[in-house]
């Protein structure tokens, strides 16, 4: 649990969030790759003991579900909270499948020597994730008594090994009461009860795991399209958006897909709290069952993802350069 700023060599910036940015570290004295994210705060010294008691739990929780990013210490300087976790060398969900079914990335001399065909998600991939991002829920539930609150594809992380894991719980209550209060971004996972309870202005104790496991089936269905399921906030606004959530048919996962795997999201994403399934529903469905008895090549399809997603990175940052005007 003892990291400290100078052990560590800073590396690229993986992404930025709400609160600051994820940087890749090298944790010097054991070789340990890690993802260390900055969280900008004004505390007091009693105020830091309290999170980093907290941490400390969360340290030990996490060590014992493979469905939850590791936890390997965090540290304070210049009003800075460092908290360093293990690193994920695919990234999160959101940026590995943010694709159209059949979008083509064409050759690029020095690029890639061929075109690559973005197939999506099989569902088999699909399953793995649904089952893996459901266990790492009910862990924290059972274990540590935690309550995600923030379940979608950017804190879906995954490795080129193909395990998926969770990041980003609250499991530090100090931690969260700290932090300013999240506007409300521009895609919300938030489940209709949660909607309807925040414009009421209830307290935000009325959280329950079932308003997870709307956030779980919407998730899905991001992964599975490439997209958010909602009409994007650039036509409507944001309050139209979550005025869909509340009023509109909840989305489907398209039909390429079973009717087992469409199911399953359709119990996510029921309106009404009380009718949505349960984890041990969700646990005891076809859908999971059927992921757990065979074996998925995850490394593989990580793979190919990781190409596809660089050689589009690559193709944008040439025709970029292409169409930079000539410098005089
Ligand atoms: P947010 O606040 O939007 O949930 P985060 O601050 O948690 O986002 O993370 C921002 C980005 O950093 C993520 O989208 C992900 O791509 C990357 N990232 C976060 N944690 C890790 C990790 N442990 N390993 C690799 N990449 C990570």
């Amino acid at each position: 649990f003892s990291i400290n700023s100078s052990e560590l060599e800073l590396n690229e910036e993986l992404g930025r969030g709400n609160y600051g940015t994820v940087k890749k570290v090298i944790h010097k004295p054991t070789n340990v790759p890690m993802a260390m994210k900055e969280i900008r705060l004004e505390l007091d010294q009693s105020r830091l003991n309290a999170i980093i008691m907290e941490l400390e739990i969360l340290h030990k929780a996490s060590e014992k579900s493979e469905y939850i990013v590791e936890f390997h210490g965090a540290f304070f300087s210049e009003s800075c909270v460092y908290y360093c976790m293990e690193y994920m060398d695919a990234g999160s969900l959101d940026k590995l499948v943010n694709y159209e079914l059949g979008e083509v990335v064409q050759i690029v001399p020095g690029v890639n020597d061929e075109a690559l065909t973005w197939k999506g998600v099989p569902e088999e991939v699909l399953a793995r994730v649904a089952t893996s991002v459901v266990k790492g829920l009910k862990f924290l539930k059972d274990e540590l008594e935690v309550i995600h609150r923030d379940v979608k594809p950017t804190n879906v992380l995954i490795n080129k090994k193909g395990q998926v894991k969770l990041c980003d719980f609250g499991v530090s209550g100090q931690l969260e009461k700290s932090l300013a209060k999240t506007s409300i971004g521009c895609q919300s996972y938030m489940a209709p009860e949660r909607i309807r309870s925040e414009s009421e202005g209830q307290a935000p104790s009325t959280y329950t795991v079932s308003s997870d496991v709307w956030s779980v089936g919407l998730s899905l269905i991001e992964i599975a399209i490439g997209r958010y399921p909602f009409p994007p906030e650039v036509y409507t606004n944001a309050l139209a958006q979550l005025q869909a959530i509340v009023s509109d048919d909840p989305p489907e996962l398209p039909d390429r897909y079973s009717e087992v795997a469409r199911h399953w999201v359709a119990r996510c994403l029921v309106k009404s709290p009380a009718d949505r399934a349960g984890y041990a529903e969700l646990l005891e469905h076809e859908f999971v069952k059927a992921d757990e008895s065979r074996e998925v090549d995850m490394a593989s399809w990580v793979s190919e993802a990781l190409s596809f997603r660089d050689a589009k990175m690559r193709v944008r940052t040439v025709s970029k350069s292409m169409s930079a005007p000539p410098t005089a």
